[in-house]
């Protein structure tokens, strides 16, 4: 006699089912939603009752419309994956799920990626997501036939709905206009809020791919182009998650930026972001339009300062350690070194932005005309920090040795952060040695502006891509760092840029200053967004570029 042990599987009703996925996706995956809602609502015992009420009879009316054969299963299997996982990254590091965290994770590469895959983050969903999955994978559920099924469907959803609508306008005054002033409240509430911005995208990507690029600034021409004179050759460093308040250069107490203090440099130390994340803040740093006008779209439809000054005869190139251009560089020549697999800088699909530094002296010796080079900088892309410098920057320590921000206390994140700063500190200063050691032959300048800022556990955030609206300076405060070589800084009156340093700078101002920097004309430059044309105008009279002589000086 043969025994066999099959345990038998347990059987559910379909509505009892769904009501226990709508239960444990409003319980287990909202923590961050009802610590919000428990402090914006006062403890109010009521009001935060009548939420529940119209969540879970919300909730639940979506998973009965999904609850039919061969839906049913993969669907809240796949709601409460979802879920799990925003709940990991909202919860960990105060993150928002928008449309621009979307992008960013679809964008991301792999080196990047894998930081945030911890063995905590696994131990996470199989926790929170497996079990539940399995349980739901095992049972059988007992679906009625179909009209059945809609009879009794209907028969949970209209009572449900009625029960939603009451409960709601009981207490709309207080939902309403919550929503409206804390505009962050439902920010958190997983997992529509992934899934709604995650739709998003999608059509939004698909109107971008069918987007026609709108020439810009097609009359630009470099105002003294026939003079004799030396290649006026400006390095754009594109700055990565750089936060201004840890910079020594801007009063931060511990001593950052040791290489560039020592240098001839201008730092501005009120210069704010367009973006919070890389995705708005590059495309929008190179932009014509300022961060009040600026949309993805208008970005993405409208060539930038890089085809401008092709357009100009300038020679325009794009090195990039980070996750790519962001459609910047499409059509200048574009270099993604991250791809490199240069074992002297690069592992696993990341490279310290020593790379940058290592290939520039031939760049340098190579160029003939005018030309800009923008290095897109991976900085101090978290979170490990700790990979972003040599063992030579390991300066201030203990360090948070791991991407696991748990592991480590605050002060080793924050010190692992700020050797990330000094080791980009480190290459600004590399940078201006090379451009300042072939003065002989080319007139050099570099500009340094972070694309945005970064949380270290400032208002329980970390990391950063906090909607623009509610994000703490520690994400828009950004560094501005400006050197300029003898010839360009005989163009400007020294101690009106000391004063220009102390005005408010902004991302806005960078398409403006290069143009003025590189001398050109066009109609799309505006001088009052050059950050050196009051200090131009001091000197010789008039700040456009196109009224100022050659200079003696660049022979
Ligand atoms: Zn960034």
């Amino acid at each position: 006699m043969q025994f066999r042990f099959r345990p038998s599987r347990p059987h559910i009703g379909s509505p009892f089912l769904a009501l226990l996925v709508a239960a444990y996706l409003l319980a287990v995956t909202n923590h961050q939603f009802w610590k919000t809602s428990i402090a914006l609502f006062d403890s109010h015992a009521l009001i935060l009752s009548l939420l529940a009420v119209v969540l879970l009879c919300l909730f639940l009316v979506a998973c009965l419309a999904l609850s039919s054969p061969y839906v049913a299963k993969p669907s809240y299997i796949l709601l409460i994956v979802i879920a799990v996982s925003g709940a990991w990254f909202m919860d960990r590091f105060g993150t928002i799920i928008d449309i621009e965290m979307i992008r960013s994770a679809v964008e991301t590469t792999g080196g990047e990626a894998s930081h945030l895959l911890t063995p905590a983050f696994v131990m996470h969903m199989v926790l929170w997501a497996g079990v539940p999955s399995l349980l739901i994978a095992w049972v059988r559920i007992d679906h009625r036939p179909f009209l059945a099924k809609l009879l009794q469907n209907t028969a949970i959803i209209v009572p449900c709905l009625i029960v939603a609508g009451v409960a709601f306008v009981a207490q709309a005054g207080a939902f309403i206009s919550t929503a409206r002033e804390h505009k962050e409240w439902l920010t958190s509430l997983n997992p529509v809020v992934p899934i709604g911005n995650a739709v998003k995208y999608v059509i939004r990507s698909n109107q971008d791919s069918r987007i026609v690029v709108k020439p810009l600034g097609t009359d630009a021409r470099v105002a003294d182009a026939g003079a004799t004179r030396k290649p006026r050759v400006v390095v754009v460093v594109a700055g990565e998650t750089a936060r201004a308040e840890n910079f020594s250069l801007g009063g931060y107490r511990r001593d950052t930026n040791p290489e560039t203090a020592r240098l001839d440099i201008t730092y501005f130390p009120n210069t704010s972001s367009c973006g919070t994340i890389t995705s708005v803040s590059l495309p929008c740093m190179f932009s014509v339009y300022p961060r009040a006008d600026f949309t993805h779209r208008k970005g993405v439809e409208t060539e930038n300062l890089m085809d401008v000054l092709v357009h100009a005869g300038v020679k325009a190139e794009w090195w990039d350690n980070n996750t790519g251009s962001k459609g910047v560089a499409d059509r200048i020549p574009n270099t993604n070194l991250f791809q490199s697999d240069d074992a002297r800088f690069c592992k696993n699909g990341e490279c310290l932005d020593q790379i940058l530094l290592d290939r520039l002296d031939a760049w340098l010796d190579g160029v003939k005309g005018d030309a800009v080079l923008v290095m897109h900088q991976l900085g101090s892309h978290g979170p490990a920090y700790y990979l972003r410098y040599t063992d030579e920057y390991r300066r201030f320590t203990p360090d948070c040795r791991t991407a696991e921000f748990a592991n480590c206390s605050r002060d080793e994140i924050v010190n692992a952060y700020d050797n990330s700063i000094a080791y980009t500190d480190h290459i600004l200063a590399g940078i201006i040695g090379k451009l300042a050691a072939r003065q002989d032959r080319i007139d050099p300048s570099m500009i340094y502006m972070s694309d945005h800022g970064e949380s270290l556990g400032e208002y329980g955030l970390y990391l950063h891509g906090t909607p623009y609206f509610m994000a703490p300076s520690q994400q828009t405060h950004v560094p501005f760092i400006l050197w300029l070589g003898t010839a360009a800084k005989a163009g400007v009156d020294a101690s009106c840029l000391a004063g220009e340093a102390q005005t408010d700078q902004s991302h806005d101002n960078l398409f403006h200053t290069v143009l003025g920097m590189m001398r050109i004309d066009t109609g799309v430059y505006d001088k009052d967004l050059d950050t050196l044309a009051p200090c131009r105008a001091s000197l010789v009279g008039d700040a456009a570029p196109d009224t100022q002589p050659p200079r003696g000086d660049a022979m």
